[in-house]
Parts: structure tokens; C-alpha cells; sequence
């Protein structure tokens, strides 16, 4: 058995927001911890993250930079977000807020700047070295010894590995050479849709061009566009459109097909996106996956962690602030065991579960994204939700709250919040104004059916 020894190097497979958060966790445990990351150091050359350029941070990713002392300086450069714009085909824009007040809200933020930050305090603790255009290629557990492709000089190297954390990403190496071995299993379920990212610029001065401290929403059924606001006044839009059919990927083919689309479609958006054409035709379509594998680690010599382990679709925004929870997780498991395999079994143990939870929840918000957003009854619905938020603190709490601004575990936050779900439906059946929702019956209906559920657990 591997005792855990804090005077061994750990070894760190890839440089994003997990590896380098996880890194630093490391190092304040007292450990030397060598990072391997493929792309070249963001920091020095402009990088292409390959990911959103930016995204929603909520109560689980802050918690976690709290526990590192990096929360305040993160919040400053973040843009509160208080609720979903919803933008229609034509007719006024109506804000659906995510929580009881606006002190419940979701934080935008910039992807490459949190990236560099994680980076420079994890090598600022003095115990992280971070080595750059090193492409994992293969893993030999057994040996405890990895192999890279040093990308700056073409010739492959071996390092000593004797524990390995696996932060690669959703196309990790790390969890491919583990299904090689027997009794490993993962799933990649691609989905159909793609996306593309589009810029809507800073209005003069920086100034923002729509409603600053929302996310904006154009819900259209099988597609949506959504905007997150930048801290330069600019917002980052991203179209997810199905990859084949009548409206995708492949049939919006030209210059002219596509604007035709967004002038039909997203009619107030065509005149905020100048370089809509030039934008669509030279990014790049990013594809979105769930990843589900057991049992995420060998023994006590390798684990895998973030999207690696857990990847998941982004409309719960939640794959980053799962994976930063990850490392709340196993820093806290770092406290209680001595040994590598006793920390790496009750960390699956903790979180596959969860994990498997939010992998669900994002696919199903995808739906009420794109479709339910639009519908007078989801806004209802939505309204009472936040009528019984308010009448019944503690009490009465939605999935979106419990994902969002908790940190109660995700498979709980899913079981509770499809009863909450279905309290909801039943009380707005009918109703033409929330405020007119019947509290005494709501009261009864939450002390039957969620008093008892939360008690249990
Ligand atoms: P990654 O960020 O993918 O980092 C992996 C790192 O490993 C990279 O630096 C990569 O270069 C490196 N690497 C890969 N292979 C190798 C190799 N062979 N050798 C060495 N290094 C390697 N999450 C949220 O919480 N909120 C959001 O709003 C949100 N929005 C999103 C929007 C989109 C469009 C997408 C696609 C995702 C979104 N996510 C969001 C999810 C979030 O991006 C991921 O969960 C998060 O990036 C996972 O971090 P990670 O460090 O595990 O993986």
C-alpha cells in the first residue's frame, strides 16, 4: 500500500482551471507537484483555449477559491448575472430571475484570466512547476512512468510518476489508458448540437450594448443563442444549432443562408454582431460531451478529477464549479487518510454519484433552455417557484437554487429539486397570476412531500 508521503513529487496531467486549482490545493498540503500541460504558457503567447471564453462561476467554484484565499480578487473580475434576459422573436424583453432576490445570482467570467491566475498563484506557493507543450502519450501504471511528447523540440520523454492526478480534460489520456485496463468502463455520449462562439463588442467607452447583469437568452426550441457579459464592456455569444438537419451546422452553408437565419430568428442581435459572417465561417464548431466512467482511479497510483472523470454538457454551467468542488473534496479526504488508495476510493465513492447527478441535470436544462424559457407557463411557474422561495425559507428550495447557490450534493439537489419540480406544477395548474398561488395548500403540499424527503437524508 502507498503511504502518503509529502516529501514525494505528485504528478499533474494538464494545466486548466482544475489542474492548476488542484495544484495549489497540493502545495498547501506541503507536497511538490510537477504539471505536464500540452498548450503553450497562456500567460506568454495568446492561446486558443478551444473552450467558451468565458463562463458562469456560482456558489460551489467560489467555494473552493475561498478555501485557497483567492474568492475576492476572482468576484472582481466577475459580472454578477441575476437571471436569464429572455429575448423573443419580436415583443419585449422579460427578465426571469434565478433566485428569491438578487442577492442569488451567477457570476460571468473571464476563462483565460481565471486560468492565468490559478497558474500564477499555484507557482507563486514555490512547491508547483508547470512545464509547458508537454502532450501526454501514454501511462504505464504498473511502472508508475508516463511518456511525452515535448511539443517544443519533437522528442518523447519518460517521467517518474508514482501518484498521477489526471486533470486532462474531457479527452483525457489519463482515463483512456485506464479503460485499457480491466474493470475500467467509460462512456462518451457526443451530443447532436455543436456550438459557436460570436462577439457582440463594448458600446462606446466600454460600455455595454444590452442589460449588463443578465444572461442573455434567444430560446428558439431545437437551437438557442445565449450571451454572457466581459468585463470590457463586450458580451460573448454563443449559438448551439444542431450539427445535420433542416436548421444546422450544415445547412446554414453561406454568407447569405446565415444571415437570413439571424435576421429571421435573432432579429435584435444582427445589428449588435458586425463580424456575425466572418465570426461563424473561420471559428470553430466546439462539440459538447457526457463522459461517464468508473472507477476513476488505479489503486493508489492515479485519479481522475474535472472533466477527465466527469465531463459534462455546459447548460447547467456547472462542469468547472463540479470540478473545483472536486478538489474541495479530495483536500479535505488529504486530512483524514494516509494512505494514496484510501483517499482515491472514498473520493469515487463521494462523487461519481453526484457527478453522474449534474451530468443529467445539464442535458435536461438544455431543454428548458432552449424550449421551456420561451413558454408563458414556464414563466409562471417560474414566478410562483420564486413566490414559495420567499414564503418558506429553508423550507421550500428549487433545483436551480440547490445547484446554484448550495452546495448540498448534486444528487440530492436533483431528488429534491423534482419534487420541488412537481409542487410547483401542481400549484400554478390553473393559476392566472403567481401572486395569487395558494399558500396554505403550498404549505401543506411542502410539509407532506419535502419536510420528510430532506429529513431523511
Ligand atoms: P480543461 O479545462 O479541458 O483543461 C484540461 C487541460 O489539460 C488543458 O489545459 C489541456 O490543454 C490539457 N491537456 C489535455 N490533454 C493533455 C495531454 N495529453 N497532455 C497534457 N495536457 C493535456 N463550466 C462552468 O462551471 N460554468 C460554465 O458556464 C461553463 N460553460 C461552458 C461553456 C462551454 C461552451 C463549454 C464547452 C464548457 C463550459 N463549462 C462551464 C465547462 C468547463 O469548461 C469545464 O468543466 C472545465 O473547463 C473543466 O476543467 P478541466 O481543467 O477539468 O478541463
Amino acid at each position: 500500500m502507498h503511504e502518503i508521503d509529502r516529501s514525494e513529487s505528485i504528478t499533474v496531467a494538464g494545466a486548466g482551471l482544475v489542474g492548476s486549482l488542484l495544484s495549489l490545493f497540493l502545495a498547501r498540503r506541503g507536497f511538490q507537484v510537477e504539471v505536464f500541460e500540452r498548450r503553450p504558457d497562456m500567460r506568454r503567447e495568446t492561446v486558443d483555449a478551444g473552450r467558451s471564453i468565458n463562463l458562469a462561476i456560482s456558489a460551489r467554484g467560489l467555494h473552493a477559491l475561498r478555501q485557497v484565499g483567492l474568492e475576492e480578487e476572482a468576484r472582481r473580475h466577475a459580472i454578477p448575472m441575476r437571471g436569464r434576459m429572455i429575448h423573443p422573436v419580436s415583443g419585449a424583453l422579460a427578465l426571469q430571475p434565478y433566485g428569491k432576490d438578487d442577492s442569488q445570482h451567477i457570476n460571468s467570467i473571464s476563462r483565460a484570466w481565471l486560468n492565468k491566475y490559478l497558474m500564477t498563484h499555484a507557482e507563486e506557493t514555490g512547491r508547483v512547476r508547470i512545464r509547458f507543450r508537454q502532450r501526454l502519450q501514454h501511462v504505464d501504471f504498473a511502472a508508475g512512468t508516463l511518456s511525452f511528447l515535448d511539443e517544443a523540440g519533437g522528442a518523447t520523454r519518460q517521467e517518474r510518476a508514482p501518484v498521477l492526478m489526471g486533470t486532462d480534460g474531457s479527452g483525457s489520456v489519463v482515463r483512456q489508458e485506464m479503460t485499457k485496463l480491466p474493470g475500467f468502463s467509460s462512456n462518451s455520449e457526443l451530443l447532436s448540437h455543436g456550438y459557436k462562439e460570436l462577439t457582440i463588442p463594448a458600446g462606446p467607452g466600454g460600455s455595454f450594448r444590452m442589460e449588463k447583469n443578465a444572461l442573455h437568452i434567444w430560446p428558439r426550441g431545437a437551437y438557442m443563442l445565449i450571451a454572457l457579459p466581459n468585463e470590457d464592456g463586450s458580451f460573448t455569444c454563443t449559438l448551439f444549432l444542431p450539427f445535420e438537419g433542416p436548421v444546422s451546422f450544415a445547412s446554414l452553408n453561406s454568407p447569405g443562408t446565415l444571415t437570413a437565419f439571424f435576421e429571421e430568428q435573432f432579429p435584435d442581435a444582427v445589428p449588435l454582431i458586425p463580424e456575425l459572417t466572418h465570426d461563424f465561417f473561420h471559428n470553430p464548431t466546439g462539440t459538447m460531451v457526457t463522459v461517464k466512467g468508473a472507477p476513476w482511479h488505479v489503486g493508489g497510483r492515479a485519479l481522475l478529477l474535472g472533466d477527465a472523470a466527469h465531463a459534462i454538457v455546459p447548460f447547467f454551467g456547472q462542469g468547472m464549479n463540479c470540478g473545483f468542488e472536486d478538489c474541495v473534496v479530495l483536500d479535505s479526504l488529504l486530512s483524514r487518510h494516509t494512505r494514496w488508495e484510501d483517499v482515491f476510493t472514498e473520493f469515487f465513492h463521494l462523487r461519481k454519484t453526484n457527478a453522474d447527478a449534474i451530468a443529467d441535470m445539464a442535458v435536461e436544462n438544455f431543454i428548458e433552455m432552449r424550449d421551456s424559457t420561451a413558454s408563458p407557463r414556464f414563466l409562471l411557474e417560474k414566478q410562483v417557484e420564486k413566490v414559495l422561495l420567499n414564503a418558506f425559507p429553508g423550507q421550500f428550495l428549487s433545483r436551480y437554487t440547490l445547484v446554484s447557490f448550495s452546495r448540498v450534493p448534486y444528487r440530492l439537489a436533483y431528488q429534491v429539486g423534482t419534487l420541488a419540480g412537481g409542487i410547483v406544477s401542481e400549484l400554478a395548474e390553473g393559476l392566472k397570476r403567481a401572486e395569487d398561488v395558494d399558500l396554505d395548500r403550498a404549505a401543506r403540499l411542502i410539509r407532506e412531500r419535502l419536510v420528510p424527503f430532506v429529513e431523511e437524508h
